[in-house]
């Protein structure tokens, strides 16, 4: 299947993916980003709403008492680091770049926790700009349908989707294989029986491959003991 029948297929399936941190502008994004490490969208979209209703502006945030940031995130797990992790990006936009998001990937890396995925994900959803942020379902999907090889680095990846998807597509396409690897190919128990991309899948090759040995398995004769 060809990367545009990919993206069709797929498009048909998620007509409606969207990036789901719920945000107002992109420092709020960029908060978002940062709170939703090892976490879902769903719970981070829970907490940000009193975060944001108390230090709407990068300067109030980096001002802010310490405690209060993290009563603010309490629900969420890993809050000390993180109430720590969004204080300094917002001083970093205050002292960095005078309380203005920046848009650059390279001036959105200098600021504290913003990393290439974060910077592309604010970069294309605030920004309209082309860009792929490759995180977890974006890494695995590229990897199943082979758009990656199975060992590449995170970097590795987004470099090989930049150079095989049209470019108008990246933001696009980015959200799709989010929304594919978050609701349908799942790390575990993906809904490969329901899948359109099974006949080229390697995850699902792969499978087939286990199964067809397990029957073989079942099906020798039991040797007769001496
Ligand atoms: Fe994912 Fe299964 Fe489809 Fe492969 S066949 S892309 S593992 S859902």
């Amino acid at each position: 299947m060809k990367v545009d029948e990919i993206l069709a297929a797929l498009t048909a399936m998620f007509p409606d993916a969207h990036c789901e941190l719920n945000h107002r502008n992109p420092f709020e994004l960029a908060v978002a980003v940062v709170l939703s490490a090892q976490t879902t969208d769903v719970s981070v979209n829970k907490v940000t709403p009193r975060l944001f209703e108390k230090y709407p502006t990068p300067q109030a945030l980096a001002e802010a008492p310490l405690e209060d940031i993290e009563d603010c995130i309490r629900r969420i797990g890993l809050y000390h680091n993180k109430a720590k992790s969004i204080q300094g990006l917002a001083r970093g936009v205050v002292e960095q770049f005078g309380g203005v998001m920046p848009q650059t990937m390279e001036e959105l890396t200098s600021l504290p926790g913003v990393g290439r995925k974060s910077a592309n994900v604010i970069m294309s959803v605030c920004f309209g700009m082309p860009a792929i942020a490759v995180d977890t379902h974006v890494e695995r999907v590229s990897k199943r349908l082979g758009l990656a090889a199975p060992k590449d680095t995170v970097l590795e990846v987004e470099k090989k989707l930049m150079r095989k998807l049209p470019k108008a597509e990246w933001s696009h396409a980015h959200h799709l294989f989010i929304f594919f690897g978050r609701y349908f190919c799942k790390a575990k128990n993906p809904q490969c029986p329901d899948c359109p991309f099974t006949s080229f899948c390697r995850e699902y090759k792969a499978q087939q491959k286990q199964a067809e040995k397990l029957a073989a398995k079942k099906a020798a004769p039991v040797k007769a003991k001496a």
